[in-house]
């Protein structure tokens, strides 16, 4: 199926510690490339905010959203968001933030566990397979705490670690390993009446697949989960809207007719076309 409606809920601009763009040339990619929306998700990483200061950087991204929105009005769709890294590691600061700043869409990510490094740094190639199957468990673990928490609106690329250890290292995880700890965090979503995000960004890394795979995707579904977020997790202004297309087509087999936007972190379904 052609789809003529593309967003992309989960992108970074030069506002992350990690982007390269700037606000405005990135809804000027968007614009160009025909995206219908875009939602600016930078990285605050919670359990570092002081440390990271992650207050000047929220607040800059904000600004410069509400810039290019009054910019781009009637041309492009623009969401407010962020993307809230382990918000349960200090739940108060992580509260304070989100009654600061009047966000449309909260992305909740887990990149480390608690007091350690963001994933991309784990040694896997020291860490014994006994460890990893450690590893993993433990953040299935945050994962379920993020989404009963829920004060977030998706839950971001699930299955994050992989990245790493499959994608970029090649080591095997079964995730029928883990599918107790993988029903209890889609369980938690459900309850929680929260997003599962589909992020488009593994398939175009070592990964080769989405965040989280197909697999978990349609267990959601049978699970009886409604509201699927699609994002790329674009860093440049020319990868803005990479794999929604494959997101989409993706949801669709698991039987989703329709992806969730927010806007004033309230969901809005719109249907694939
Ligand atoms: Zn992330
Ligand atoms: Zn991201």
């Amino acid at each position: 199926m052609q789809y003529r409606k593309i967003l992309d809920m989960h992108t970074h601009t030069d506002n992350s510690y990690d982007g390269n763009h700037s606000t405005m040339y990135m809804c000027e990619c968007a614009a160009r490339a025909g995206l219908r929306g875009i939602a600016f998700t930078d990285h605050v990483e919670i359990d570092i905010f002081e440390k990271g200061e992650f207050n000047r950087w929220a607040r800059q991204s904000y600004f410069e959203i509400m810039k290019a929105r009054a910019a781009f009005m009637g041309k492009l769709l623009i969401f407010a968001g962020v993307e809230l890294g382990e918000a349960t590691y200090d739940i108060p600061v992580a509260e304070k933030l989100l009654n600061t700043l009047r966000y449309d869409f909260v992305i909740g990510s887990i990149h480390n566990l608690p007091g350690e490094e963001d994933f991309c740094f784990l040694d896997v190639d020291n860490t014994s397979d006994e460890e990893l199957h450690e590893i993993m468990r433990e953040y299935f673990e945050e994962e379920r705490k993020l989404a009963e928490w829920g004060k977030v609106d998706t839950i971001g690329h699930l299955t994050y670690p992989l990245r790493y250890i499959c994608g970029e290292h090649k080591r095997k995880i079964d995730l029928r390993d883990f599918s107790s700890e993988i029903e209890a965090v889609l369980k938690a979503i459900i309850h929680s009446g929260i997003a599962l995000e589909i992020n488009t960004s593994g398939l175009f890394q070592k990964l080769q697949s989405t965040m989280p795979t197909e697999d978990v995707i349609s267990l959601y579904r049978h699970m009886g989960g409604e509201l699927i977020t699609i994002g790329s997790d674009s860093h440049y202004g020319e990868h803005l809207g990479r794999g929604i297309r494959a997101g989409m087509e993706l949801a669709e087999r698991c039987g989703f007719h329709e992806l969730t936007i927010f806007e004033n972190r309230e969901p809005i379904l719109i249907p694939m076309e």
